[in-house]
């Protein structure tokens, strides 16, 4: 397919949003935030590119009940709510300049200042929408992906680190104030980790494949309590990774009792993916979100794309991923949480 035709089609999916919802069921809806311009940022032969968005949105189009919302870009003054205003500031001049690369891997065109701000827009839209009681969950189809950006850098094909920024904004304008952060992508989400590790009021747990890019994501690196590493080297039975990482997200969620959670939703462990792979068939990211959605204190959670470049599956491992969002699998809202830092064995 051209490139003009994947543009128009995926300027297309969903629709224009369905006005006329009773306030009452958007309270209750899974909303999916997205934007034509995250399929600008693109380099040539790169796996990380604007189909992947195309084949997503073309899956959702055939899931019921979501609502399409478009987001607002990230201003400077949020992206530096994690980011370093010299990082902001380099890749902006980066983009004017008309891009190039930051390494080996990750590249920077004339548009991404404003296609990544956006992505980092899209979960503070979230973030917005969920404290309005307009939507009940969410999911972020965005580019380019952010788990691997630290405060000062660029790496790994991410460039600002949305669900960072999006923690911190949770804490800046909402009553949510304890973040639990799943990550399972397979690679380990080393900037988030390094962005909250010493910090007591964001949980982050990560499930990925070791040894493996980044190198980083020990189960020995703690942090100061509330960050949880779970390493599995690849031909691990899938049985074994599952039901290891359902125990810890039910137990950090018991032990943090977390306000809502964020998801790192990277579809790169899927069996044939061609840069990833942890075995995992196209259920299992059914089963992965299932426990998140479990320990969401009233279902709050914002998923957001990180990883995932097996064109043929991608679109199949969303829909999965997405169905115990639809399904309201969320209990009840936890009661208030203790300003107390605890401690996690
Ligand atoms: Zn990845």
């Amino acid at each position: 397919m051209r490139r003009r035709d994947l543009l128009g089609l995926a300027a297309g999916l969903l629709g224009a949003g369905r006005p006329g919802r009773a306030r009452a069921r958007e309270a209750g809806r899974t909303i999916v935030v997205y934007d034509p311009v995250f399929l600008a940022h693109r380099a040539d032969d790169h796996p990380e590119r604007p189909e992947r968005l195309v084949v997503i949105m073309q899956a959702l189009r055939a899931v019921p009940a979501l609502g399409l919302v478009a987001p607002r870009p990230a201003t400077l003054d949020e992206l530096r709510l994690v980011h370093t205003a010299e990082h902001v500031e380099r890749i902006r001049r980066l983009s004017a300049r008309g891009g190039g690369r930051v390494d080996a891997d990750t590249y920077v065109t004339p548009r991404t200042f404003e296609v990544a701000r956006t992505a980092v827009g899209a979960l503070l839209t979230a973030v917005d929408r969920l404290a309005a009681r307009q939507a009940r969950n969410a999911f972020c189809a965005v580019r380019p992906p952010g788990h691997h950006a630290s405060a000062d850098r660029a790496m790994g094909f991410c460039v600002f680190n949305q669900v960072a920024v999006a923690a911190r904004y949770l804490q800046a304008t909402t009553p949510w104030r304890r973040v639990l952060i799943v990550d399972f992508d397979v690679h380990h989400g080393n900037g988030t980790q390094a962005v909250f590790y010493t910090d007591p009021s964001v949980f982050y747990l990560s499930v990925h494949r070791d040894p493996f890019y980044p190198g980083t994501g020990a189960a020995s690196e703690r942090g100061v309590g509330t960050t949880l590493n779970l390493p599995f080297p690849p031909g691990t039975p899938r049985d074994v990774i599952l039901g290891a990482y359902e125990a810890a997200v039910r137990r950090a969620a018991g032990e943090f009792r977390p306000d809502v959670v964020l998801v790192s939703a990277g579809f790169d462990g899927y069996r044939d993916d061609p840069i990833g792979g942890l075995g995992y068939e196209i259920e299992d990211y059914r089963r992965l979100m299932g426990v998140v959605a479990q320990v969401a204190p009233g279902g709050r959670v914002i998923s957001a794309l990180e990883g995932g470049y097996h064109l043929g599956a991608l679109g199949a491992c969303v829909v999965a991923h997405l169905e115990p969002l639809l399904h309201g699998a969320g209990r009840a809202p936890a009661t208030p949480s203790s300003p107390t830092p605890r401690a996690h064995p």
